[in-house]
């Protein structure tokens, strides 16, 4: 018999409970208390779904009040000294200083967070110093499981795996060893896994996500010592879980090891489906990652069942489960709260529940026959095919309008240096020229007229009307600071994705979509279904209005494909590449649109361009070359005169500066104040040539800082970037700030720029 089985279910809730339960506790709002037990009843509730959808070994331990990596630090006692000194009155505050920091005289700083592989979703990054007693000091493991069972269920326990935990920890102070931190942990876990089987357990999920990433044979050795031994602990049948990818030179490794199960992502890792059936050993089960936990699209289900019919020719029914093919963490969790889609495209969709019945029926196929899945094949066809055939998802003109693209529009037709002098006469620059990313204060007001708008409380000339006297007041503060160029500020935008989305064909938007992207914040991605095509202009009225405010140049400010792009569900029925094209295109036609109506100098903001790059080191090349052409395709038809500016938020770009420089933006803003202007040393030398904006104000701290502050900042610049090439603007964008941290900061931004022009002409003070 092939066994159903689901990997991990989304905590947040399906309308966001325990976001709110979260947030109401810290305020204060609720107790402790309250708090658990809402988390309880979440857990309770999608037990029972997973239950009843016919999974009958459920995961627990895969729920977590902010984030399972902390969760595992915690259990195994990793508590960074700062914590423990702080004397907190309740576990549980101790574990949410961990996730948020501590603010007051002497600020506690939160673990560090990060991406979790290259999902949107963000871990907390747990610290070693190389002295831990790993220990179990809590085990929240157990009591999960004693809670499903206390319902009647029987669970598989879930478990980041060491070598994972290790490997996406980061060690402070010391150089720990991981090998050493290694046999420093196992003990734990072998004691974790004790305590499981005491309780009665008979299986549990170990996740070691890492294989699917570039690995050493170091690496590799750590992961056959720590599974020797954790399978040695206790009578308990481990499924080895990996996800995210295809394991490629680490699969034969990871079929040996000393495992009951090993589970694969078919999805994103098809490639190792053959490989995988015939060298793995007798003794092996294989659990087959077949539905997608990434997106939301329904299964192909026949396909599905195809691969899962050729495993099972391979292998006997028992040696086979069936599952997604990673927790279903990144997928919202019932399409069915959704009421507000069109009917068409809600049936091309899958979301958590759904997913879960999608395996199930394919497992029910294995055991059972196809004849006892028909009507569920028949009707999964029938909507694939009005899929593949909607003239909703297909726009021919898109399709020839992609076919026409020609290598001339990808590029500009003069080179940066012929460029620059044109534009600066355009815009009346000089040295050191001053601007800000785009946004400014998102005020409370705003989000209220935005919200009764969207209720038609109000009239759409009234929202108009309050959008105007938010984009004036932006231009009378800019002009009064002394700034160079312009913005609008983007009040008419809630978010940089949706705004978009909200004006493209080929987008459609959910009411419950939610998909956690760290601790309580949650994201809910637009989903592009279809031919992406622009039905109108989307900023240039915006534009207008500001530029005819002011003397000044105003930027136009758009998002880029790439970012469109990653902050989306996207289409699964053509490469990514190609939604990201269309999506340049349509960017294209606007950017033309700013340049007609007088837009001087347009920024087209690309902060995800860095995240999207693939797992594996070998597969970023592809990937980068399409994601810049895609850039250059959105930005390349404008005339030489104009400016183009990008920027991109926290990233390291050392290892992608060539891909950045091929971009051929004029001018690019990075965040570089919280690095203290270590991430421009990227950019030294001739690996960048053209202008470049290192900012110099953290927006992300309510802290104003000084002008002298700042001048020190530029300063440090200017030992990487001449002077010549030098933009001077905080970050990133405003929106998150309050005006009177704004004004004040950016006041003595421009006098720090001011500064620094007398100081290099001469006139005042030296370098
Ligand atoms: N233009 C956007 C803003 O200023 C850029 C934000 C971002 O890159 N994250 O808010
Ligand atoms: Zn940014």
């Amino acid at each position: 018999m092939a066994t159903p089985i689901n990997l991990g279910f989304a905590r947040i809730g399906a309308k966001r409970e325990l976001k709110k339960a979260i947030e109401s506790y810290w305020s204060l709002k609720t107790t402790a208390e309250q708090l658990l037990s809402t988390a309880r009843d979440i857990r309770k509730r999608h037990w029972s779904w997973q239950s009843e959808a016919g999974i009958p070994e459920p995961p627990s331990g895969d729920f977590s009040l902010y984030d399972h990596v902390l969760d595992t630090a915690w259990m195994f006692d990793a508590v960074p000294s700062r914590f423990r000194d702080l004397n907190l009155s309740g576990d549980l505050d101790l574990y949410f200083a961990m996730a948020r920091g501590v603010a007051g005289q002497t600020a506690t700083q939160a673990l560090e967070m990060t991406k979790w592989f290259d999902t949107n979703y963000h871990y907390l990054v747990p610290e070693f110093t190389g002295a831990e007693n790993f220990r179990l000091g809590r085990n929240p493991q157990v009591e999960a499981y004693r809670e499903a069972t206390a319902l009647g269920l029987t669970a598989r326990p879930v478990i980041l795996g060491p070598v994972s935990f290790l490997l996406l920890g980061k060690a402070r102070q010391t150089h720990a060893d991981r090998a050493a931190l290694l046999d420093r942990l196992l003990p734990a876990y072998e004691e974790l896994l004790r305590s499981l089987a005491a309780e009665g357990a008979v299986a549990v999920q170990i996740d070691e996500p890492v294989l699917a990433t570039d690995l050493d044979d170091a690496a590799r050795a750590l992961l056959t010592k720590a599974f020797t031994r954790i399978s040695k602990a206790a009578p308990l049948k481990i499924l080895l879980a990996t996800y995210f990818g295809p394991l490629r030179d680490n699969l034969e490794h990871a079929l040996h090891l000393p495992v009951h199960a090993l589970h694969l992502d078919l999805v994103r890792g098809l490639e190792q489906f053959d490989d995988a059936l015939q060298l793995a050993p007798k003794s092996l089960t294989l659990s087959l990652g077949l539905i997608d936990g990434r997106n939301i699209w329904k299964a192909d289900l026949t396909r599905a069942l195809e691969l899962a019919e050729r495993a099972a020719d391979r292998l006997s029914g028992d040696r086979l489960m069936v599952g997604p093919s990673c927790s279903l963490l990144h997928v919202p969790i019932d399409l069915s709260n959704e009421s507000a889609l069109p009917p068409d495209i809600k049936d091309w969709l899958s979301f958590g529940r759904q997913k879960l019945a999608e395996v199930v029926t394919i497992t029910r196929a294995l055991n059972e026959g196809r004849s006892a899945i028909r009507a569920e094949l028949d009707a999964n066809r029938d909507s694939l095919e009005k899929r593949r055939r909607s003239e909703l998802v297909h726009n021919a003109g898109v399709g020839t309008r992609l076919r026409a693209i020609r290598n001339t529009d990808f590029a500009r037709t003069k080179t940066f240096d012929e460029r620059k002098p044109l534009q600066q006469a355009a815009l009346g620059l000089s040295l050191l020229p001053t601007t800000t990313i785009g946004s400014f204060p998102q005020t409370e007001e705003l989000r209220r007229e935005r919200a009764r708008m969207r209720k038609n409380e109000i009239t759409a000339e009234e929202y108009e009307g309050f959008i105007h006297q938010e984009i004036t007041h932006a231009i009378r503060e800019q002009e009064k600071l002394g700034l160079d160029i312009l913005v609008h500020g983007e009040a008419e935008r809630n978010d940089m994705v949706e705004y978009f989305g909200e004006l493209l064909n080929g987008f459609a938007f959910t009411e419950n979509g939610w998909v956690q992207s760290y601790g309580s914040r949650c994201v809910k991605p637009p989903i592009i279904y279809g031919d992406v095509t622009r039905r109108g202009t989307m900023t240039v009225r915006w534009w207008q209005f500001a530029q005819s405010l002011t003397a000044l140049p105003v930027k136009g400010m758009l998002t880029g494909p790439v970012t469109v792009l990653q902050w989306s569900f996207a289409r699964d029925d053509q490469p990514r590449r190609d939604t990201c094209f269309q999506l340049a295109l349509a960017i294209r036609d606007e950017i033309l649109d700013l340049e007609t109506a007088g837009c001087k100098a347009i920024q087209l903001d690309e902060p995800a361009l860095r995240e999207g790059l693939p797992l594996r080191k070998t597969d970023g090349p592809e990937y980068l070359r399409w994601a810049v052409d895609a850039f250059r395709l959105a930005t390349a038809g404008v005339r030489d005169a104009t400016q183009i500016h990008t920027h991109m938020c926290y990233a390291e770009f050392n290892d992608i500066v060539e891909s950045i420089a091929a971009m051929d933006a004029d001018v690019i803003s990075l965040e570089s104040a919280r690095s203290q202007m270590e991430l421009l040393e990227a950019f030294a030398g001739d690996r960048y040539r053209n202008d470049l904006g290192p900012g110099v104000y953290d927006i992300h701290s309510p802290r104003v800082p000084s002008s002298e502050e700042m001048l020190g900042l530029l300063k440090k610049a200017l030992a990487v970037i001449p002077a010549e090439r030098l933009w001077v603007n905080p970050d990133c964008g405003l929106k998150t700030r309050a005006w009177q941290e704004v004004t004040p900061a950016l006041q003595h931004l421009v006098t720090a720029a001011r500064s620094l022009r007398q100081i290099l002409s001469g006139k005042a003070g030296r370098i």
